[in-house]
């Protein structure tokens, strides 16, 4: 079934022990588009600028992901710079150039309102609000955020938090949000807000998920080489929301699995620089790395 993602859409410069990148594809939205594209049909929202190069459209199409909602305005795309430490653990972002990210207005095209899954990766919430409103009541509707909106909209924020059915978001950030610091208590302090199903991410540490059937946790993948970690939290959103619109429900069993699923993206997404491990990533490695994953955790 249909999964509608909107965010942002990105040239990034990453620096990272292994190497280093100019005005590569990046962005939240393309991140998680790619990753989902694997599962289910997705419909991508976002802005693009004129400096756009039409071969990452190319790639996203050859996804077959719909790109009609990604629309171009006049100005330069968002440009975002960051540069890994040699743990890889820590991150400092060199810059971040808005452009037409800034004035981004959300207009769904008519044939993607009927979506029953929705992401709303991290954008201003009241813009996520707006795109919610836009949809025809979705099944699913799961949203991520960061410190900026959690410190200077938090209103808006717990607005399109009360609307929606899970939030996907690091440790850090949901400490900040609800004050607690043990991950637990987050959570529930999460749940009181609106969304029933919570993820947090704790980077290489894994995620935990939590819902009416408790606690959930998988482990990062253990990986010998890391490249470059950028968009690991939006694939990893990518390949959770792409397993619950693959199965068409939110039993607890699928939302496991999900949380598998998404793992197992984030753990080729960190394999290269931008998205190139998705240009050659077979269904077959894929299913074989969730077998690994199974082995790795069962006992
Ligand atoms: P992550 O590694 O999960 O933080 O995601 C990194 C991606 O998010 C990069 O491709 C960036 O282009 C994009 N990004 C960075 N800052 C922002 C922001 N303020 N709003 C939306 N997307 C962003």
């Amino acid at each position: 079934m249909s999964l509608l993602v909107v965010g942002s859409v990105a040239l990034d410069d990453i620096e990272a022990p292994g190497g280093k990148v100019e005005a590569v594809l990046g962005g939240a939205a393309c991140y998680f588009a790619v990753a989902a594209s694997y599962m289910a049909p997705v419909r991508a929202v976002g802005v693009i600028g004129n400096d756009f190069p039409e071969e990452h459209l190319e790639f996203l199409r050859s996804r077959d992901i719909d790109v009609e909602g990604i629309y171009r305005a006049d100005g330069a795309t968002f440009r975002w710079g960051g540069r890994y430490h040699d743990s890889m653990n820590q991150r400092d972002t060199l810059f971040t150039e808005l452009g037409v990210f800034e004035g981004f207005d959300p207009d769904l095209p008519d044939h993607y309102r009927d979506s029953p899954y929705v992401f709303l990766a991290n954008i201003h919430p009241g813009l996520q609000t707006n795109v919610l409103r836009q949809a025809n009541a979705p099944v699913f509707a799961a949203m991520d955020t960061m410190n900026l909106w959690i410190d200077t909209t938090r209103d808006d924020l717990l607005e399109t938090l009360s609307l929606v059915n899970g939030l996907v978001i690091n440790d850090e950030e949901a400490q900040q949000l609800t004050g607690e610091s043990n991950l637990v208590r987050c959570a529930e302090g999460i749940r009181a807000l609106g969304p029933q199903t919570v993820i947090i991410k704790r980077g290489e540490n894994g995620a935990l998920l939590f819902d009416a059937e408790g606690i959930f946790a998988a482990p990062a993948f253990p990986l010998e080489t890391v490249v470059d970690p950028t968009g690991a939290g939006d694939t990893f959103a990518g390949g959770f929301m792409g397993a619950i619109a693959r199965a068409g429900d939110t039993d607890p069993e699928t939302l496991r699995r999900a949380v598998i699923s998404g793992s197992t993206m984030a753990s080729f997404c960190v394999e290269d620089f931008s998205l190139d491990r998705f240009r050659e990533l077979s269904h077959e490695q894929i299913d074989e790395r969730f077998e690994a994953f199974r082995r790795l955790t069962r006992f």
